[in-house]
């Protein structure tokens, strides 16, 4: 065991403070990673205010990592020391059911490990990112490529893959119509993937005061929400929606925009039931559908993928100190558009 800094919730209520906690010992599968960068992932403070269920305090959240290899078991072939590599919401899954078999553990049907919050195959409660160190069996980490900023590749780990899974999954490219509803840390990375994949790219914003960067991050288009003209403008006019929005909005009104065999995928998680009338899913033969974070393969093909496009996430970098102001600032839809945390503040 190895004790190390970290920052935790210690309730749903109260602010994050500094702790230590514990990481197990380097296992003949496992790589230790020095943590160099964490980004801030809105289901972090879903997590620790307790809003998707109870959890188990101290808990530290984070699961967009990326570092530098310090230490590899003796049975490691996948990495070596003084590589660059990241981890992102997963540590582990069964690797035997249909899913992991096809390179699904996002879907694994016994459960992933989740890399905070979860219960590890030793028992204890898995802890995250907001730490210097982290335990990681090989076949979870990823290789982040060199064309890669450090800090702007932790968000792709959470932020990056579970918009490039679903943008793949429903095959945005030239030609589709696709469109992005919430411009935060999802959302931004959406924009920048599905214009790398040559797709037309629409940002639904609450307002237009990120117009000109949703116009630089790639959007061929900007529209405002709370214009009522912005759902009689877009009627049916959309191949895919994308939505990153992590509270309750009136899904029957975004899925009028989807065009004949439209889908809508959900990615933002809100802790409330969406309600949907099915006669606007009649209308067009409509799709309502979800989607969770990737696979590990698909992982490492987003990296590549982001390394070839010259993408990488717009982030904000802070030290550990600010992290409780930085929710503030998510909560408050004003993060542009990722805030990462400098590791070494932490140190
Ligand atoms: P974020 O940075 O806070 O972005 C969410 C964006 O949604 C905001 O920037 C805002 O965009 C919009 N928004 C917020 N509140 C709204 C409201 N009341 N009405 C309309 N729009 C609103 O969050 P994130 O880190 O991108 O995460 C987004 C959601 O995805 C969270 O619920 C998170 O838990 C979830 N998530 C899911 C997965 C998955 O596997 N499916 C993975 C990661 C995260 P505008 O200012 O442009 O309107
Ligand atoms: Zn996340
Ligand atoms: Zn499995």
């Amino acid at each position: 065991m190895r004790t190390v800094n970290a920052y935790a919730a210690i309730s749903a209520t109260e602010p994050l403070v500094p702790v230590t906690i514990e990481r197990r010992d380097v296992g003949a599968k496992d790589v230790l990673i020095e943590i160099r960068y964490a980004g801030v992932c809105h289901s972090d403070i879903h997590t620790v205010r307790g809003e998707w269920g109870q959890m188990t305090y101290p808990l530290t959240v984070g699961h967009e990592i990326v570092g530098v290899v310090a230490e590899v078991g003796t049975g490691v072939s996948k990495h070596a020391v003084g590589d660059r590599v990241g981890v992102g919401c997963m540590v582990n899954s069964c690797r035997e059911c249909a899913a992991c078999l096809a390179g699904e553990e996002q879907y694994c049907s016994n459960g992933n490990t989740g890399t905070y919050a979860s219960v590890d195959r030793d028992g204890t409660i898995t802890q995250g990112g907001y730490s210097t160190h982290v335990v990681v069996d090989e076949d979870f980490v990823l290789r982040v490529p060199e064309a890669i900023p450090y800090e702007a590749a932790a968000p792709l780990l959470c932020a990056g893959i579970t918009t490039y899974s679903p943008l793949r999954h429903w095959k945005a490219g030239p030609g589709s119509r696709v469109a992005v509803v919430g411009l935060g840390g999802l959302g931004h990375m959406a924009v920048k993937l599905a214009h790398a994949m040559g797709a037309e790219v629409t940002v639904l914003s609450q307002s237009l005061k990120k117009k000109d960067d949703g116009l630089r991050l790639g959007a061929d288009h900007y529209y405002a929400t709370s214009d009522p003209a912005t759902f009689t403008d877009l009627d049916s006019s959309f191949d895919l929606i994308i939505n990153t929005v992590s509270a309750v909005i009136d899904l029957d009104a975004y899925l009028g925009l989807l065009a004949l065999d439209g889908t809508m995928v959900n990615v933002g998680a809100p802790p409330q039931a969406l309600p949907i009338h099915v006669f606007t899913l009649f209308g067009n033969r409509r799709s309502f559908a979800g989607s969770g974070i990737g696979g590990i393969r698909e992982t490492q093909e987003m990296l590549d993928f982001c390394a070839e496009h010259g993408i990488a996430s717009d982030v904000e970098v802070i030290g550990a100190t600010q992290i409780n102001q930085a929710y503030e600032r998510v909560l408050a839809s004003d993060v542009r558009y990722r805030f990462v945390i400098d590791v070494d503040t932490l140190r």
